[in-house]
Protein backbone atom coordinates (compact mmCIF):
# COMPACT_ATOMS: atom_id res chain seq x y z
CA UNK A 1 0.00 0.00 0.00
CA UNK A 2 1.32 3.32 -1.39
CA UNK A 3 2.41 4.85 2.65
CA UNK A 4 0.34 8.06 1.84
CA UNK A 5 -3.07 5.65 1.88
CA UNK A 6 -1.50 4.53 5.41
CA UNK A 7 -1.16 8.03 6.70
CA UNK A 8 -4.66 8.78 5.48
CA UNK A 9 -5.93 5.99 7.54
CA UNK A 10 -4.28 6.67 10.39
CA UNK A 11 -5.47 10.24 10.58
CA UNK A 12 -8.93 9.45 10.01
CA UNK A 13 -8.20 6.62 12.68
CA UNK A 14 -6.97 8.87 15.19
CA UNK A 15 -9.89 12.04 14.39
CA UNK A 16 -12.76 8.76 14.89
CA UNK A 17 -12.36 5.59 16.22
CA UNK A 18 -12.21 4.94 20.04
CA UNK A 19 -10.22 1.99 20.70
CA UNK A 20 -10.24 -0.27 24.28
CA UNK A 21 -7.89 0.85 26.55
CA UNK A 22 -7.42 4.42 24.43
CA UNK A 23 -4.88 6.86 24.37
CA UNK A 24 -3.55 8.87 21.33
CA UNK A 25 0.16 8.31 22.15
CA UNK A 26 -0.53 4.88 21.44
CA UNK A 27 -2.05 5.76 18.30
CA UNK A 28 0.67 8.02 15.86
CA UNK A 29 2.15 4.94 13.78
CA UNK A 30 -0.92 1.93 14.65
CA UNK A 31 -0.77 -1.54 12.98
CA UNK A 32 -3.58 -1.92 10.86
CA UNK A 33 -3.80 -5.31 9.83
CA UNK A 34 -5.66 -6.39 6.71
CA UNK A 35 -4.99 -10.28 6.58
CA UNK A 36 -3.83 -13.47 8.53
CA UNK A 37 -2.52 -17.45 7.88
CA UNK A 38 -2.31 -19.41 10.81
CA UNK A 39 0.13 -17.35 13.55
CA UNK A 40 1.03 -14.54 11.13
CA UNK A 41 -0.83 -11.35 10.29
CA UNK A 42 -0.12 -8.67 7.49
CA UNK A 43 -0.37 -5.10 7.75
CA UNK A 44 -1.62 -2.34 5.41
CA UNK A 45 2.20 -1.89 4.42
CA UNK A 46 2.65 -5.29 3.64
CA UNK A 47 4.84 -5.95 6.94
CA UNK A 48 4.03 -9.61 8.36
CA UNK A 49 4.09 -10.38 12.09
CA UNK A 50 3.39 -13.57 14.10
CA UNK A 51 0.75 -12.93 16.55
CA UNK A 52 2.12 -13.69 20.08
CA UNK A 53 -0.68 -13.30 21.82
CA UNK A 54 -3.01 -15.40 19.05
CA UNK A 55 -5.43 -11.89 18.70
CA UNK A 56 -5.90 -11.53 22.01
CA UNK A 57 -5.92 -14.95 23.30
CA UNK A 58 -8.73 -16.52 21.44
CA UNK A 59 -7.38 -16.82 17.14
CA UNK A 60 -7.03 -20.41 18.50
CA UNK A 61 -7.26 -22.32 15.30
CA UNK A 62 -5.28 -20.20 13.77
CA UNK A 63 -6.53 -16.73 10.98
CA UNK A 64 -7.82 -17.33 7.70
CA UNK A 65 -9.97 -20.88 8.36
CA UNK A 66 -12.12 -20.27 5.32
CA UNK A 67 -14.47 -23.35 6.70
CA UNK A 68 -15.39 -21.00 9.21
CA UNK A 69 -15.98 -18.25 6.87
CA UNK A 70 -18.59 -20.87 5.32
CA UNK A 71 -19.90 -21.43 8.37
CA UNK A 72 -21.14 -18.26 8.74
CA UNK A 73 -22.10 -17.51 5.33
CA UNK A 74 -24.33 -20.72 4.86
CA UNK A 75 -26.33 -19.66 8.49
CA UNK A 76 -26.60 -15.96 7.28
CA UNK A 77 -28.08 -17.39 4.04
CA UNK A 78 -30.60 -19.19 5.55
CA UNK A 79 -31.02 -17.24 9.11
CA UNK A 80 -28.87 -14.76 10.24
CA UNK A 81 -30.76 -13.94 13.49
CA UNK A 82 -33.38 -14.66 15.58
CA UNK A 83 -34.87 -13.83 18.89
CA UNK A 84 -34.14 -16.49 21.10
CA UNK A 85 -35.80 -14.97 24.30
CA UNK A 86 -37.57 -17.41 26.17
CA UNK A 87 -40.83 -19.07 24.13
CA UNK A 88 -38.47 -19.54 20.77
CA UNK A 89 -35.03 -21.34 19.60
CA UNK A 90 -32.85 -21.74 16.81
CA UNK A 91 -31.00 -24.70 15.35
CA UNK A 92 -27.41 -24.08 15.53
CA UNK A 93 -27.69 -22.82 19.57
CA UNK A 94 -29.65 -26.31 20.63
CA UNK A 95 -27.06 -28.10 18.94
CA UNK A 96 -24.06 -26.09 20.62
CA UNK A 97 -25.72 -25.90 23.91
CA UNK A 98 -25.78 -30.26 23.85
CA UNK A 99 -22.73 -30.30 22.66
CA UNK A 100 -21.04 -28.40 25.10
CA UNK A 101 -22.91 -30.66 27.99
CA UNK A 102 -20.40 -33.71 27.87
CA UNK A 103 -17.31 -31.76 26.57
CA UNK A 104 -16.54 -29.50 29.23
CA UNK A 105 -17.09 -30.40 33.17
CA UNK A 106 -20.08 -33.85 33.75
CA UNK A 107 -21.93 -31.55 36.43
CA UNK A 108 -22.66 -28.67 33.75
CA UNK A 109 -25.57 -29.22 32.45
CA UNK A 110 -26.51 -26.16 30.74
CA UNK A 111 -25.71 -23.03 29.04
CA UNK A 112 -26.41 -19.18 28.21
CA UNK A 113 -24.47 -17.32 25.65
CA UNK A 114 -23.31 -14.15 25.75
CA UNK A 115 -21.44 -11.93 23.45
CA UNK A 116 -18.00 -11.95 25.48
CA UNK A 117 -16.21 -12.23 28.62
CA UNK A 118 -17.18 -9.48 30.39
CA UNK A 119 -21.43 -10.71 29.56
CA UNK A 120 -20.51 -13.89 30.88
CA UNK A 121 -19.18 -12.81 34.00
CA UNK A 122 -21.80 -10.74 33.98
CA UNK A 123 -24.07 -13.32 33.59
CA UNK A 124 -22.60 -15.73 36.33
CA UNK A 125 -22.66 -12.98 39.11
CA UNK A 126 -26.30 -12.46 38.76
CA UNK A 127 -26.84 -16.31 38.29
CA UNK A 128 -25.11 -16.68 41.87
CA UNK A 129 -27.40 -14.24 43.35
CA UNK A 130 -30.02 -15.43 41.97
CA UNK A 131 -29.85 -18.93 43.19
CA UNK A 132 -29.07 -17.71 46.35
CA UNK A 133 -32.65 -15.85 46.26
CA UNK A 134 -34.11 -18.63 45.63
CA UNK A 135 -33.29 -20.76 48.07
CA UNK A 136 -33.87 -18.58 50.55
CA UNK A 137 -30.60 -16.86 51.23
CA UNK A 138 -30.62 -13.57 49.80
CA UNK A 139 -28.07 -11.79 52.20
CA UNK A 140 -25.78 -13.72 50.02
CA UNK A 141 -24.70 -11.26 47.24
CA UNK A 142 -21.04 -10.48 47.80
CA UNK A 143 -18.39 -11.65 44.87
CA UNK A 144 -14.67 -12.76 46.45
CA UNK A 145 -12.18 -12.40 43.09
CA UNK A 146 -8.26 -12.14 43.52
CA UNK A 147 -5.47 -9.54 43.00
CA UNK A 148 -4.21 -9.42 39.34
CA UNK A 149 -7.22 -11.23 37.97
CA UNK A 150 -8.77 -10.24 34.20
CA UNK A 151 -12.62 -10.68 34.47
CA UNK A 152 -13.86 -7.96 32.23
CA UNK A 153 -14.26 -4.31 32.44
CA UNK A 154 -18.09 -3.74 32.92
CA UNK A 155 -18.86 -1.90 35.80
CA UNK A 156 -19.48 -4.58 38.08
CA UNK A 157 -16.98 -7.07 36.73
CA UNK A 158 -14.51 -4.67 36.88
CA UNK A 159 -15.00 -4.52 40.27
CA UNK A 160 -13.96 -8.28 40.25
CA UNK A 161 -11.03 -7.45 37.91
CA UNK A 162 -8.12 -7.28 40.12
CA UNK A 163 -5.66 -4.68 38.07
CA UNK A 164 -6.12 -1.56 39.83
CA UNK A 165 -5.29 0.76 36.79
CA UNK A 166 -8.96 -0.47 35.28
CA UNK A 167 -10.68 0.87 37.97
CA UNK A 168 -8.66 4.27 38.73
CA UNK A 169 -10.52 6.33 36.38
CA UNK A 170 -13.95 5.02 36.50
CA UNK A 171 -14.51 4.34 40.70
CA UNK A 172 -16.25 3.87 42.84
CA UNK A 173 -16.23 0.25 42.06
CA UNK A 174 -19.58 -1.87 42.86
CA UNK A 175 -20.18 -2.62 46.66
CA UNK A 176 -19.96 -6.07 47.54
CA UNK A 177 -16.54 -7.10 45.78
CA UNK A 178 -13.84 -7.88 47.69
CA UNK A 179 -10.06 -8.78 46.11
CA UNK A 180 -7.73 -11.95 47.92
CA UNK A 181 -4.52 -12.61 46.94
CA UNK A 182 -3.51 -14.89 43.45
CA UNK A 183 -1.35 -17.73 44.55
CA UNK A 184 1.34 -15.76 42.80
CA UNK A 185 4.94 -17.69 43.54
CA UNK A 186 6.96 -15.20 42.40
CA UNK A 187 5.51 -12.50 44.50
CA UNK A 188 3.17 -14.10 47.47
CA UNK A 189 3.43 -12.97 50.76
CA UNK A 190 2.30 -14.07 53.93
CA UNK A 191 3.10 -17.68 53.66
CA UNK A 192 3.69 -19.51 56.98
CA UNK A 193 6.36 -21.44 57.81
CA UNK A 194 5.64 -24.94 56.05
CA UNK A 195 2.82 -23.32 54.27
CA UNK A 196 2.80 -23.82 50.45
CA UNK A 197 1.75 -20.97 48.53
CA UNK A 198 -1.41 -22.93 47.00
CA UNK A 199 -2.23 -23.37 51.00
CA UNK A 200 -1.88 -19.95 51.86
CA UNK A 201 -3.95 -18.40 48.97
CA UNK A 202 -6.82 -21.13 49.80
CA UNK A 203 -6.49 -20.14 53.26
CA UNK A 204 -6.86 -16.71 52.62
CA UNK A 205 -10.25 -17.35 50.74
CA UNK A 206 -11.60 -19.49 53.70
CA UNK A 207 -10.10 -16.74 55.97
CA UNK A 208 -11.59 -13.96 54.03
CA UNK A 209 -15.30 -15.79 53.50
CA UNK A 210 -15.20 -16.53 57.48
CA UNK A 211 -14.12 -12.48 58.02
CA UNK A 212 -17.41 -11.23 55.86
CA UNK A 213 -19.82 -14.11 56.81
CA UNK A 214 -20.47 -17.27 54.77
CA UNK A 215 -23.90 -16.40 54.42
CA UNK A 216 -23.17 -12.82 53.31
CA UNK A 217 -20.57 -14.49 50.30
CA UNK A 218 -22.69 -15.65 47.04
CA UNK A 219 -19.21 -16.84 45.18
CA UNK A 220 -15.72 -16.92 44.38
CA UNK A 221 -14.09 -15.80 40.91
CA UNK A 222 -10.70 -17.60 39.54
CA UNK A 223 -9.48 -18.25 36.23
CA UNK A 224 -7.77 -21.06 36.31
CA UNK A 225 -4.86 -19.55 35.12
CA UNK A 226 -4.30 -15.92 35.47
CA UNK A 227 -4.16 -14.40 31.63
CA UNK A 228 -4.14 -10.77 31.20
CA UNK A 229 -2.78 -10.80 35.23
CA UNK A 230 0.33 -11.84 33.90
CA UNK A 231 -0.24 -16.02 33.28
CA UNK A 232 -0.21 -17.07 37.28
CA UNK A 233 0.01 -20.35 36.71
CA UNK A 234 -1.30 -21.69 40.27
CA UNK A 235 0.25 -24.95 42.45
CA UNK A 236 -1.44 -28.12 42.10
CA UNK A 237 -2.49 -27.90 45.52
CA UNK A 238 -4.43 -24.58 45.09
CA UNK A 239 -7.86 -25.38 43.40
CA UNK A 240 -8.86 -28.57 45.13
CA UNK A 241 -8.48 -26.65 48.15
CA UNK A 242 -10.46 -23.84 47.03
CA UNK A 243 -13.08 -26.16 45.79
CA UNK A 244 -13.39 -27.60 49.26
CA UNK A 245 -13.55 -24.58 51.39
CA UNK A 246 -16.13 -23.41 48.55
CA UNK A 247 -18.23 -25.99 48.96
CA UNK A 248 -17.79 -26.15 52.76
CA UNK A 249 -19.23 -22.43 52.94
CA UNK A 250 -21.95 -22.53 50.75
CA UNK A 251 -19.82 -20.43 48.14
CA UNK A 252 -20.46 -21.15 44.47
CA UNK A 253 -17.28 -21.38 42.90
CA UNK A 254 -17.26 -19.65 39.04
CA UNK A 255 -14.55 -20.42 36.59
CA UNK A 256 -13.25 -17.68 34.37
CA UNK A 257 -12.42 -20.14 31.13
CA UNK A 258 -12.56 -17.22 28.87
CA UNK A 259 -8.93 -17.93 27.54
CA UNK A 260 -8.05 -21.32 29.51
CA UNK A 261 -11.41 -22.93 27.54
CA UNK A 262 -11.10 -24.44 24.37
CA UNK A 263 -7.82 -26.35 24.16
CA UNK A 264 -5.56 -23.37 25.20
CA UNK A 265 -3.91 -25.15 28.53
CA UNK A 266 -3.45 -28.76 26.33
CA UNK A 267 -7.15 -30.08 28.05
CA UNK A 268 -10.70 -28.63 26.83
CA UNK A 269 -10.89 -26.94 29.97
CA UNK A 270 -8.19 -25.05 32.48
CA UNK A 271 -9.33 -27.12 35.70
CA UNK A 272 -8.94 -30.48 33.77
CA UNK A 273 -5.52 -30.22 35.53
CA UNK A 274 -6.41 -30.66 38.73
CA UNK A 275 -9.68 -32.65 38.20
CA UNK A 276 -11.88 -30.06 39.72
CA UNK A 277 -15.47 -29.00 38.93
CA UNK A 278 -16.72 -25.27 39.49
CA UNK A 279 -20.89 -24.63 39.90
CA UNK A 280 -20.61 -22.08 37.07
CA UNK A 281 -18.13 -21.40 33.88
CA UNK A 282 -17.74 -18.49 32.05
CA UNK A 283 -16.31 -18.55 28.62
CA UNK A 284 -16.17 -16.60 25.49
CA UNK A 285 -12.50 -15.99 22.90
CA UNK A 286 -11.38 -19.62 21.93
CA UNK A 287 -15.35 -20.99 21.18
CA UNK A 288 -15.24 -19.27 18.05
CA UNK A 289 -11.66 -18.65 17.67
CA UNK A 290 -12.63 -14.67 17.55
CA UNK A 291 -13.62 -15.68 14.11
CA UNK A 292 -17.54 -14.04 15.57
CA UNK A 293 -18.22 -12.29 19.49
CA UNK A 294 -19.74 -15.60 21.18
CA UNK A 295 -19.53 -16.33 25.01
CA UNK A 296 -21.44 -17.69 27.85
CA UNK A 297 -21.71 -19.65 30.77
CA UNK A 298 -22.71 -23.05 31.77
CA UNK A 299 -23.98 -24.00 34.92
CA UNK A 300 -24.54 -26.89 37.38
CA UNK A 301 -27.71 -29.48 36.78
CA UNK A 302 -28.02 -27.62 40.50
CA UNK A 303 -28.42 -24.53 39.55
CA UNK A 304 -30.40 -25.29 36.09
CA UNK A 305 -33.02 -27.28 38.33
CA UNK A 306 -33.23 -24.35 40.78
CA UNK A 307 -33.57 -22.38 37.61
CA UNK A 308 -36.61 -24.25 36.48
CA UNK A 309 -38.32 -24.30 39.86
CA UNK A 310 -39.56 -20.63 40.39
CA UNK A 311 -42.74 -19.07 39.48
CA UNK A 312 -42.81 -17.15 36.54
CA UNK A 313 -42.86 -13.71 38.08
CA UNK A 314 -39.36 -14.76 39.63
CA UNK A 315 -38.12 -15.15 36.68
CA UNK A 316 -34.21 -15.44 35.60
CA UNK A 317 -34.99 -11.96 34.07
CA UNK A 318 -31.72 -11.61 32.53
CA UNK A 319 -30.96 -11.21 28.55
CA UNK A 320 -29.08 -10.10 26.11
CA UNK A 321 -30.25 -9.03 22.43
CA UNK A 322 -27.82 -11.54 20.71
CA UNK A 323 -28.27 -14.36 23.18
CA UNK A 324 -27.88 -17.29 21.53
CA UNK A 325 -26.90 -16.21 18.05
CA UNK A 326 -27.61 -18.13 15.21
CA UNK A 327 -24.61 -17.53 12.88
CA UNK A 328 -22.06 -17.01 16.19
CA UNK A 329 -23.53 -20.48 17.36
CA UNK A 330 -23.07 -22.21 13.44
CA UNK A 331 -19.62 -21.07 13.66
CA UNK A 332 -18.55 -21.95 17.23
CA UNK A 333 -19.74 -25.63 15.94
CA UNK A 334 -17.30 -25.74 13.29
CA UNK A 335 -14.85 -24.51 15.08
CA UNK A 336 -15.45 -27.09 17.84
CA UNK A 337 -15.44 -29.59 14.98
CA UNK A 338 -11.68 -28.33 13.77
CA UNK A 339 -10.64 -28.30 17.27
CA UNK A 340 -11.48 -31.88 17.58
CA UNK A 341 -10.68 -33.25 14.51
CA UNK A 342 -7.14 -31.65 14.66
CA UNK A 343 -6.56 -32.49 18.23
CA UNK A 344 -5.55 -28.98 19.48
CA UNK A 345 -5.79 -29.71 23.00
CA UNK A 346 -2.52 -32.35 21.99
CA UNK A 347 -1.12 -29.57 19.97
CA UNK A 348 -1.65 -26.77 23.22
CA UNK A 349 0.56 -29.13 25.31
CA UNK A 350 3.33 -30.07 22.99
CA UNK A 351 3.84 -26.41 21.55
CA UNK A 352 3.14 -24.96 25.49
CA UNK A 353 6.38 -26.83 26.47
CA UNK A 354 8.51 -25.74 23.47
CA UNK A 355 7.57 -22.13 23.93
CA UNK A 356 8.04 -22.66 27.67
CA UNK A 357 11.75 -24.29 27.71
CA UNK A 358 12.49 -21.51 25.36
CA UNK A 359 11.73 -19.05 27.09
CA UNK A 360 13.50 -20.78 30.27
CA UNK A 361 16.44 -20.45 28.17
CA UNK A 362 16.20 -16.29 28.54
CA UNK A 363 17.01 -16.58 31.91
CA UNK A 364 20.37 -15.41 31.81
CA UNK A 365 19.20 -12.24 30.57
CA UNK A 366 19.96 -9.75 33.56
CA UNK A 367 16.51 -7.93 33.23
CA UNK A 368 14.20 -11.64 33.45
CA UNK A 369 12.65 -11.91 36.84
CA UNK A 370 10.60 -14.62 35.98
CA UNK A 371 9.19 -17.23 33.23
CA UNK A 372 6.27 -19.16 33.40
CA UNK A 373 4.05 -21.14 30.93
CA UNK A 374 4.33 -25.16 31.25
CA UNK A 375 0.59 -25.91 30.80
CA UNK A 376 -0.19 -25.41 26.95
CA UNK A 377 -0.04 -22.16 25.01
CA UNK A 378 -0.07 -19.77 27.84
CA UNK A 379 3.46 -18.18 29.28
CA UNK A 380 5.11 -15.19 30.23
CA UNK A 381 8.53 -13.47 31.20
CA UNK A 382 8.57 -10.97 33.65
CA UNK A 383 11.14 -7.99 33.22
CA UNK A 384 12.61 -6.46 36.70
CA UNK A 385 15.10 -3.82 37.47
CA UNK A 386 16.53 -6.13 39.98
CA UNK A 387 16.36 -9.55 40.28
CA UNK A 388 17.35 -10.02 44.14
CA UNK A 389 14.88 -8.07 45.32
CA UNK A 390 12.25 -8.37 42.15
CA UNK A 391 11.72 -4.67 41.81
CA UNK A 392 10.00 -3.44 38.79
CA UNK A 393 11.46 -0.74 36.63
CA UNK A 394 10.63 3.21 36.96
CA UNK A 395 7.40 3.37 34.93
CA UNK A 396 9.06 6.32 33.62
CA UNK A 397 11.78 4.14 32.09
CA UNK A 398 9.27 2.73 29.29
CA UNK A 399 11.05 -0.71 29.32
CA UNK A 400 7.70 -2.32 28.33
CA UNK A 401 6.69 -0.26 25.18
CA UNK A 402 10.34 0.08 24.63
CA UNK A 403 10.68 -3.75 24.15
CA UNK A 404 7.60 -3.72 22.45
CA UNK A 405 8.62 -1.66 20.00
CA UNK A 406 11.84 -3.77 19.35
CA UNK A 407 9.83 -7.05 18.58
CA UNK A 408 7.36 -5.76 16.23
CA UNK A 409 10.91 -4.37 14.53
CA UNK A 410 11.79 -7.70 13.98
CA UNK A 411 8.28 -9.19 12.96
CA UNK A 412 6.66 -10.09 16.76
CA UNK A 413 3.14 -8.98 17.18
CA UNK A 414 3.25 -8.96 21.27
CA UNK A 415 1.07 -7.94 24.26
CA UNK A 416 2.39 -6.77 27.60
CA UNK A 417 0.84 -5.53 30.49
CA UNK A 418 4.01 -3.11 32.20
CA UNK A 419 6.64 -5.36 32.22
CA UNK A 420 5.42 -8.64 31.55
CA UNK A 421 5.15 -10.03 28.03
CA UNK A 422 2.21 -12.45 27.74
CA UNK A 423 2.78 -15.25 24.85
CA UNK A 424 -0.06 -17.21 23.28
CA UNK A 425 0.18 -17.97 19.89
CA UNK A 426 -2.43 -19.75 17.91
CA UNK A 427 -2.70 -23.42 18.72
CA UNK A 428 -1.87 -24.15 15.27
CA UNK A 429 1.31 -22.22 15.80
CA UNK A 430 4.44 -24.25 14.26
CA UNK A 431 7.76 -25.65 15.78
CA UNK A 432 9.40 -22.70 13.80
CA UNK A 433 7.37 -19.49 14.73
CA UNK A 434 7.51 -20.82 18.83
CA UNK A 435 11.07 -20.61 18.19
CA UNK A 436 11.34 -17.58 16.44
CA UNK A 437 8.98 -16.29 18.91
CA UNK A 438 11.76 -17.17 21.79
CA UNK A 439 14.45 -15.70 19.69
CA UNK A 440 12.94 -11.79 18.89
CA UNK A 441 11.89 -12.42 22.57
CA UNK A 442 15.24 -12.14 23.05
CA UNK A 443 16.60 -9.93 21.11
CA UNK A 444 14.01 -7.33 22.09
CA UNK A 445 14.79 -7.53 25.85
CA UNK A 446 18.75 -7.53 25.17
CA UNK A 447 18.15 -4.47 22.80
CA UNK A 448 16.41 -2.21 25.53
CA UNK A 449 18.15 -3.59 28.87
CA UNK A 450 21.69 -5.14 27.48
CA UNK A 451 23.57 -7.63 30.13
CA UNK A 452 23.80 -11.04 31.52
CA UNK A 453 23.02 -12.21 35.18
N1 LIG B 1 -12.27 -13.06 31.52
C1 LIG B 1 -11.02 -13.29 31.13
C2 LIG B 1 -10.24 -14.37 31.82
C3 LIG B 1 -10.46 -12.57 30.09
O1 LIG B 1 -9.20 -12.80 29.71
C4 LIG B 1 -11.23 -11.58 29.45
C5 LIG B 1 -10.69 -10.76 28.28
N2 LIG B 1 -9.35 -10.74 28.08
C6 LIG B 1 -12.52 -11.34 29.91
C7 LIG B 1 -13.02 -12.11 30.93
C8 LIG B 1 -13.38 -10.28 29.31
O2 LIG B 1 -13.74 -10.62 28.04
P1 LIG B 1 -14.32 -9.51 27.03
O3 LIG B 1 -13.16 -8.62 26.68
O4 LIG B 1 -14.82 -10.34 25.89
O5 LIG B 1 -15.38 -8.78 27.75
Amino acid sequence: MNPWDYRDLVKADQAHLIHPLHHPQDHTEPLIFVEGKGAVMKDVLGHEYLDALGGLWNVSVGHGRKELAQAAAEQMGSLAYCSSYAGSSNVPAIRLATRLTGLAYPNLTATFFTCGGAESNESAFKTARFYWKVKGKPEKVKIISRQNAYHGVTQQVMSATGIPMYWKMFEPRAPGFMLIQAPYPYRFEGARPGESVGQAAARELDETILREGPETVAAFIAEPIMGAGGVIVPPDDYFPRVREICARHQVLFIADEVITGFCRTGHWFGLMHWGVEPDIMSFAKGITSGYLPLGGIMVSAEIKEVMDSVSPENRWMHAYTYSAHPTACAVALKNLEIMERERLWERAAAMGDRLYRGLRGLSDLQAVGDDRGGKGLMAAVELVADRKTKAPFPPGDRVGPRVRQEMITRGLFPRHLRDIFLFAPPLVVTEAQVDRIVEITRQAIEAVVPGTA
